[in-house]
């Protein structure tokens, strides 16, 4: 079959490449030159393969030029095993050869194909070059082959290439990943300039990557000049280790310092304020993008529908997702859980179905958003549905996550024991957050024999942590049972664990105030508590009182009332009350699941106060407007 043919077989669209056989006649270099240029105009690895053909039937299969090209453009088009094969059948490969194919391993994940193979041109003798020395060392520093590595060093300092940067940045780089930081500091003091800011920006990132953010911090602080890529590191280390205020603290520093950041900076300072609920400043980094004409692509628009919708805007995350233009799995899959998040199940599955209809294949991740729309709206049969077509339809085996939202779609909808059943009948073992969101769905359907049952098994499984010793407490107090609840309580102080402070978090004036259970440090903590007190006396007159069964029996009832009162999202909300105009709507993220007595409260609140309070927890959002909630009281 001759290389059009084979073309046509594949079907592309591309015209090939001719190599005619009146080459072969002409002399060998113009041969040569004729066919790299041939083979650099190829877009696939087909053309590149027919071409290859060609090269052995013309006898030219041993040109070391043709090898090196065929070799690095099989590997940029991913066929790595390709371009191997070619270099097996080279007769002693020169240095340029093994940098190829070395490079080509590296590039592709295949370290310890890439070390492997710079090994075996030392054995050869073949002197090694920058090239190759800074591809393998990149290999070593991912693979963590410590002892390779030295040893790659060894050889650079013997041929005299100690002082070239892009190696000593390599080097840096290497120990870095190995934590041996002592060897880091080292090199970069021997650095030909002293405040190499590239320099510093590697050593920073070996100590972000190893979490010690306060030395990186005083790395960072040390470079003169901060490029965008030293910024960008900074506020992507800082993110990393979870300071989101942090990161966004050394990006208003860098708006100050007028560096323009790019789009991972903008990726990376979006991700920081979804995950603190910062809407305002993620609507300025938004407005900001369009006057510096950052490209709305496909990583940026996720992360803004990511923004909008973790911030509680559903409506500008679905106004962001129609904006771009170019929508592919990852658009979709942010809009789908944005919209399964919100409660907004019906569109979420439109959603899904619009992905199908333009031929967008759903990823795994597209099905865990889908089947939690189905689980938030209750759509039982539905979501059996789209779970059997994964396997059916797109060959996507089913993981852990998508049982357990099966479990949870059943659990919600009061099919405990077909979500106990179920469980048992899966061919894995089931996870923490499967049995963890049944035993919440026994205690809200008040099924405490299934719920005893579950526990226990999350004991056995060593799977229990405070939250399932509070649940089955809870469940106990809301039957009465105070014996067992305050055992349970015991149980879990005799496990050393404790229950994860409450916190929440409301963004007033582009400013994040976090609260934490009954605290007292905020500047404005007596109004804060004044107006947490008036509206409690002003619930109590329409006829609220706080539901006291979930807390323990052994404190007086006065005090229970109080305990109740100081869970944070409620200080939250009143500091939104009183440093906001009326009518402007809170919204505030909080760390674990909302209380019933909270939810109450906070629907008479918006009832009241004529304010929409939108709030986050651990699983989901709550619009609060008119006295009722989006999630109709199920959560
Ligand atoms: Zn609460
Ligand atoms: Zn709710």
């Amino acid at each position: 079959m001759g290389y059009c043919s084979a073309l046509a077989v594949f079907g592309h669209a591309v015209s090939p490449p001719k190599l005619n056989s009146e080459y072969k006649a002409s002399s060998s270099s113009s041969y040569r030159r004729r066919t790299i240029s041939l083979l650099k105009q190829c877009k696939h690895i087909n053309q590149i393969q027919s071409i290859h053909a060609q090269i052995i039937r013309n006898a030219h299969e041993k040109n070391p030029f043709i090898i090196f090209e065929l070799i690095r453009l099989s590997s940029i088009f991913n066929s790595i095993d390709y371009a191997f094969k070619i270099f097996q059948h080279t007769h002693d490969p020169n240095i340029y050869l093994y940098t190829a194919m070395i490079d080509g391993f590296v590039s592709a994940g295949s370290y310890i194909d890439g070390i492997y193979l710079y090994n075996r041109m030392i054995n050869h003798s073949i002197l090694p070059d920058k090239y190759v020395v800074t591809s393998v060392l990149k290999a070593c520093g991912f693979e963590l082959a410590f002892s390779e590595g030295r040893q790659v060093h060894g050889q650079v300092f013997k041929l005299g290439l100690g002082s070239n940067r892009s190696i000593m940045l390599k080097l840096i780089e290497f120990y870095g990943k190995c934590g041996e930081f002592k060897a880091v500091i080292q090199l970069s003091d021997e650095m030909p300039e002293r405040d190499d800011a590239v320099a510093l920006t590697v050593v920073m990132t070996c100590y972000v990557d190893h979490g010690l953010v306060e030395k990186a911090i005083d790395v960072f602080n040390r470079v003169k000049v901060k490029d965008m890529v030293c910024w960008t590191a900074m506020i992507d280390g800082l993110i990393r280790n979870g300071e989101m205020s942090r990161a966004l603290d050394v990006f208003r520093e860098m708006q100050r310092e007028k560096v323009r950041p790019n789009e991972v900076t903008i990726v990376c300072v979006l991700s920081a304020c979804s995950q603190l609920g910062a809407l305002e400043l993620g609507k300025w980094v938004h407005a900001y993008m369009g006057k510096y004409r950052i490209k709305l692509n496909q990583f940026v628009g996720a992360a803004l529908i990511n923004m909008y919708s973790r911030c509680g805007d559903i409506d500008k995350a679905a106004l962001v997702f129609r904006e771009i233009k170019e929508r592919n799995v990852i658009t979709y899959n942010s809009i789908i859980a944005g919209l399964a998040m919100h409660g907004r199940s019906i569109e979420a599955i439109d959603m899904f179905r619009e992905m199908i209809g333009r031929g967008i294949r759903p990823s795994s991740i597209t099905f865990v958003a889908v089947l939690n729309a189905c689980g938030h709206g209750g759509l039982v049969d539905l979501g059996f549905e789209i779970f059997h077509s994964m396997r059916r339809d797109y060959e996507i085996k089913p993981q852990i996550e998508h049982y357990g939202c099966i479990v949870d779609l059943l659990g919600r909808a009061g099919f405990l024991e077909e979500a106990y059943n179920f469980i048992k009948s899966m061919k894995i073992a089931p996870d923490r957050i499967m049995l963890g969101a049944l035993l919440s769905a026994c205690k809200i359907h008040g099924n405490l024999e299934l719920g005893k049952q579950i526990a226990r098994t999350m004991l056995d499984c060593r799977y229990a942590d405070s939250g399932t010793y509070i649940l089955l407490s809870n469940a106990y107090a809301s039957k009465g049972k105070w014996e067992e609840a305050v055992q349970m309580r015991a149980k879990m102080k005799a496990a050393g664990m404790k229950k994860e402070p409450g916190c929440s978090s409301i963004e007033v004036n582009s400013e994040i105030h976090e609260f934490f259970l009954g605290d007292t440090t905020h500047p404005q903590r007596e109004k804060i508590y004044k107006k947490l007190e008036e509206i409690i006396q002003m619930l109590k007159l329409e006829g609220y009182s706080p539901s006291t069964e979930v807390v323990l029996h052994d404190i007086e009832d006065r005090e229970k009332e109080w305990a109740l009162a100081i869970h944070s999202e409620k200080l939250a909300i009143c500091y939104g009350l009183i440093s906001t105009k009326p009518f402007t709507a809170l919204r505030v993220v909080k760390n674990l699941r909302v209380c019933n007595d909270c939810h109450t409260m906070i629907k008479f609140i918006a009832k009241i106060t004529r304010r929409k309070i939108v709030v986050r927890d651990r699983n989901r959002f709550h619009h609060f407007e008119n006295g009722a909630c989006s999630c109709g009281d199920y959560w």
